[in-house]
């Protein structure tokens, strides 16, 4: 096994080392500003309430796939929740995103078909499409240009042709051109599929996403999104037509071969569901903070553009300044995480904030100057 110490040297020797850090450990009075728990809703009392009853009544596991004995009438009440959510005829639930992107890709496409991604695409959209089997073709980062030429040269290849892509990007904070993106699978007479992990329970009308925010709910085929961001708890889901959900049942793998999620897990994340679509006031409360913190950066002197949402990426470039520049946020009691290559390309290292219904305003002032001030301390023009 000695190539496992050799790999491990080449990681640390390129800055890539990984290393777990349990919340205990992170030093008292310390300010998450990592997590993708946007709404708090892992702490919000009817969630975990929730939760608590599930467990009660159903035990802490299914026992089973859910076409074998893992089936509960909740899965299927959640389901339609989430169905009524996203203005979809039907939805799933899967084990997580992962493996719903995984699971889902590949059912939908294979040999002899193309899918196309965005370059910033999330690493389960990328193995599931390596997974299928299908020709992989990635477009320039929201570029629908770009994408179109891809497009047109496809149309000569045979086979089905699939666009996979985000709707809120997940390191970059930035929001994907839906409606031209729907305006040319519907030209191209193409697949689309949208990943709405961090945007599921923050825009839109009932807290759908962003397909829902631009009006172009019924027009995307798959939507998919995870319960364990803004929605506080963990799982998937994908939504879309009632044949679509027929076929995943029998076709996605990841659904078939695993375990269905706890009752525990399956209630919260229902609870979860009624909570955003009745409470606009959550994603209206998390906008504003997000609104106040960025001023307070501006107020304290760093560069940067309002943007559009809760995940702000400070740009450093280089990824040991990236780690020296997080180190140095934790020391003045600012948890960031530095995001490093491969998770993004090469030279855009950058530390990642997120703003959460965790951080109330006094927090947040005192976090912007803490960051602001470890900048300068390393000689960082880094900017939001
Ligand atoms: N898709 C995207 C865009 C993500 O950011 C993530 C989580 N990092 C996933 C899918 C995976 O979701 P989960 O954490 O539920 O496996």
């Amino acid at each position: 096994m000695d190539f496992l110490k050799d790999r491990l040297a080449e990681q640390i020797a390129a800055g890539r080392y990984r290393q777990l850090q349990p919340l205990a450990e992170r030093g008292a009075g310390q300010l998450d500003f990592s997590s993708n728990d946007y709404l708090a809703l892992s702490v919000h009392p009817e969630v975990v309430a929730a939760g608590q009853d599930a467990l009660a009544r159903y035990g802490a596991g299914v026992g089973a796939a859910r076409l074998m004995s893992g089936d509960l009438l909740l899965f299927h009440q959640l389901e339609e929740e989430v169905a009524q959510l996203k203005e979809c005829p039907a939805a799933l639930v899967f084990g997580s995103g992962y493996l719903a992107n995984v699971g889902i890709i590949p059912a939908l496409v294979g040999r002899g078909d193309t899918v196309l991604t965005d370059r910033l695409d999330h690493a389960s959209i990328y193995d599931g499409c390596r997974l299928s089997g299908a020709r992989l073709l990635r477009f320039r980062h929201n570029d629908p240009a770009h994408l179109e030429e891809l497009l047109s040269k496809c149309q000569r290849g045979g086979g089905r042709v699939m666009v996979v892509v985000e709707s809120l990007y997940s390191m970059d904070g930035d929001i994907a051109p839906l409606a031209e993106l729907v305006d040319l699978k519907e030209r191209y007479s193409c697949l689309l599929m949208v990943d709405e992990a961090h945007a599921t329970g923050l825009f839109g009308r009932q807290g759908g996403g962003l397909v829902q925010e631009k009006g172009l709910a019924g027009r995307v085929d798959v939507v998919i999104g995870t319960f364990g961001k803004g929605l506080g708890s963990y799982g998937a889901y994908v939504a879309g037509s009632q044949i679509l959900r027929d076929y995943l049942i029998n076709r996605a793998r990841s659904f078939i071969y695993s375990t269905g999620l706890p009752p525990a897990v399956i209630g919260a994340s229902l609870a979860a569901v009624r909570l955003v679509r009745r409470d606009s006031g959550l994603r209206r409360q998390l906008a504003e903070n997000v609104g106040f913190f960025k001023e307070c950066l501006l107020g304290e002197g760093m560069d940067g553009a309002p943007g559009p949402s809760q995940i702000i990426p400070i740009l450093v470039g280089d990824s040991g300044q990236a780690l020296r520049l997080s180190d140095e946020c934790r020391r003045s009691g600012l948890f960031v995480t530095a995001v490093r290559p491969p998770t993004v390309p090469v030279g855009s290292a950058r530390i990642r904030l997120t703003i959460t219904l965790h951080q109330k305003r006094p927090e947040l002032a005192l976090a912007a100057g803490q960051l602001v001030s470890a900048c300068r301390k390393l000689g960082l023009r880094a900017s939001f």
